[in-house]
């Protein structure tokens, strides 16, 4: 992530608030040392960058298994019929709840391929800042409800279209699941590629940059043009 001297200024303050502000524990054998704890921090305070603590209220916990995790569900369906599922998990959000994370999986981040599991953990938080996730979060008061159901309704349609034509848009397939995992896969997408959700859904991309008041692709050519800067100057 190519941040510039303020913003990992703001990162380092709201990384050390978020600390405080919330419990990182392990689970299934994981020990949570420092550094554990402030990788997990940084994901979650890159989403809320220029949004702010407050957007993270309503829950505390944060828990790390070492690796994937067997999460168990109950529920019961249209028929009226109980099932039990167990599923194997790289990452979960709950309502009100914790947010639980495979460290193995969370170590995956900034490699550019896109997938980021804490990210999209994290993102899942803020789509259920207003009810049951839908891929709708609270839009700020610049924003217009209309521009995001458009953007997202039709990049969603396209996506879905092209995962059953078995076309590879190079974006986890996982996003076609429901609206609310289309947008926290673009938002992992997002931060991780972010020119690649520029290049495929422009409007998508132009909406999440107001949400999340930050530009990560003009951010990254920011910083290659300093570097090229740098680079250019003579030797003395
Ligand atoms: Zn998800």
């Amino acid at each position: 992530m190519a941040l510039d001297e303020i913003e990992r200024e703001r990162l380092r303050e709201l990384v050390i608030l978020f600390l405080h502000e919330k419990s990182i524990h392990g689970a299934g054998g994981m020990r949570v040392r420092d550094e554990v704890r402030v990788a997990i921090a940084i994901q979650a305070c890159i989403l809320i960058l220029n949004l702010g603590l407050d957007y993270y209220r309503g829950w505390v916990e944060v828990i790390v298994y070492p690796d994937e995790f067997v999460a168990e569900y109950d529920y019961v369906d249209e028929a009226g019929v109980s099932h039990h599922v167990e599923a194997s998990m790289t990452g979960e959000s709950w309502e009100r709840g914790p947010v639980v994370l495979s460290w193995a999986d969370a170590q995956q981040a900034g490699l550019g391929d896109g997938y980021n599991v804490a990210i999209h953990e994290f993102a899942h938080k803020l789509d259920m800042l207003n009810g049951e996730p839908n891929g709708f979060p609270p839009l700020h008061a610049d924003m217009q409800r209309a521009a995001w159901a458009g953007a997202f309704a039709a990049a969603y349609e396209d996506f879905c279209a092209k995962v059953d034509g078995g076309y590879d848009l190079e974006i986890d397939e996982y996003a076609a699941e429901s609206p609310a995992e289309f947008f926290a896969v673009m938002s992992e997408a997002f931060f991780e590629c972010p020119a690649r959700v520029r290049d495929l859904y422009v409007d998508v991309y132009a909406q999440l940059a107001q949400f999340y008041r930050q530009d990560p692709v003009f951010r990254v050519g920011a910083v290659t043009a300093r570097a090229r800067r740098a680079e250019a100057k003579p030797l003395s």
